[in-house]
């Protein structure tokens, strides 16, 4: 499958919540979401309107994957380690999705938004323990370490993103040192300390049909 290439904020008005994949618009009274209320398209009223069992749990996938910006198989194979783990197999999915590299990065105000993180990932502004670390999907573990790279540490453009994203809240879980440009995984969160509303059991309904 490829990946979207269209408008952001349709997809946020698809799911009708916010999806937080624009950065700072997002932050925004400019966010298409808090503007208008229908889903995109002439009937979009009408389809807000119907839902079946099948719709609303497709819903729930759909939104999950798009904010955490995962292609369909990639979010089906987490699906299937999240049911082999121990426990409740959508709050192992959420921590799995949560524990990807370029979320944390995101997550840590290193950048504006996941797709932002994922260029930055790829383009190999982050060491993850000392090491190079370019795959966006790498899963972290507690413990682990994130520094920006030794030579983007004097990027204008970098700064700039830490400076601004500085007043978003870290999650408990992350211990971050914007002036030095690293972050630590404390622990891997609970399903409590991720703040995506979704009821993810939605989720592990659909694929177990
Ligand atoms: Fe657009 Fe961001 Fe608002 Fe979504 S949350 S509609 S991407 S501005």
């Amino acid at each position: 499958m490829a990946r979207y290439t269209g408008p952001s904020c349709r997809l946020c008005r698809r799911e009708g919540k916010k999806l937080f994949l624009k950065g700072e618009r997002c932050y925004s009274d400019k966010c298409a979401v808090t503007r208008r209320e229908a889903v995109p398209g002439q009937h979009g009223k009408a389809r807000m309107r119907k839902q079946s069992e099948y719709g609303i749990q497709l819903r729930a996938k759909q939104s999950t994957r798009r904010y955490y910006g995962v292609l369909e198989g990639q979010f089906r194979e987490y699906f299937e380690e999240a049911s082999r783990k121990p426990g409740m197999a959508g709050e192992n999915l959420m921590r799995i999705l949560e524990s990807r590299l370029d979320n944390i990065v995101y997550r840590c105000g290193f950048a504006s938004s996941r797709k932002e993180a994922r260029q930055l990932v790829r383009h190999n502004h982050f060491r993850l323990n000392g090491h190079k670390a370019n795959i966006p999907s790498i899963q972290l573990r507690a413990g682990d370490v994130i520094t920006v790279a030794e030579g983007s540490r004097s990027s204008d453009k970098l700064k700039a993103v830490v400076e601004s994203n500085s007043s978003r809240p870290t999650p408990k879980w992350l211990d971050v040192d914007a002036a030095k440009m690293e972050a630590r995984v404390l622990e891997l969160p609970n399903r409590e300390d991720i703040d995506f509303d979704v009821a993810e059991h939605l989720i592990v309904e659909l694929y177990s049909k």
